[in-house]
């Protein structure tokens, strides 16, 4: 399925990388480096899939995500979260906060798309 994804991600080169990974495999890619524009771009565009790294301006990828599981028109939509963070623990902590997976930087070059589009919605309905 060729899905509408949102990356958040305050790193340009992590950035780019993401983005042509995704882009490499059909997906069209929505890009925000803040919470503020991530919140931008999911009210303007409903993506099917977001990801997002937890150090981003703004408040955090967390604080993102409880945005996005207070919204009635995002709550069902997955939500990635994407960072270096690899601390005993830390993978415990992402998933009871409300994120659907933890993806640790470095990213795997081969493993990330497939990974990512293991947690698309399996409809196969799409708008983008
Ligand atoms: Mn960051």
């Amino acid at each position: 399925m060729k899905a509408k994804i949102l990356v958040v991600e305050d790193n340009p080169l992590n950035m780019q990388m993401v983005r042509d990974i995704l882009q490499y495999r059909g997906h069209r890619v929505l890009e925000a480096t803040t919470v503020e524009e991530g919140r931008e771009r999911l009210s303007a565009n409903l993506p099917d899939l977001v990801l997002v790294d937890i150090q981003i301006p703004g408040g955090g990828g967390e604080r993102l995500l409880r945005d996005i599981r207070a919204d009635g028109r995002l709550r069902h939509i997955p939500v990635i979260a994407v960072t270096a963070f690899a601390m005993e623990g830390d993978q415990e902590r992402f998933l009871k906060a409300g994120f659907t997976a933890y993806i640790s930087k470095p990213i795997d070059t081969r493993q990330f798309g497939p990974t990512v589009e293991s947690f698309l919605p399996q409809d196969g309905k799409t708008d983008a």
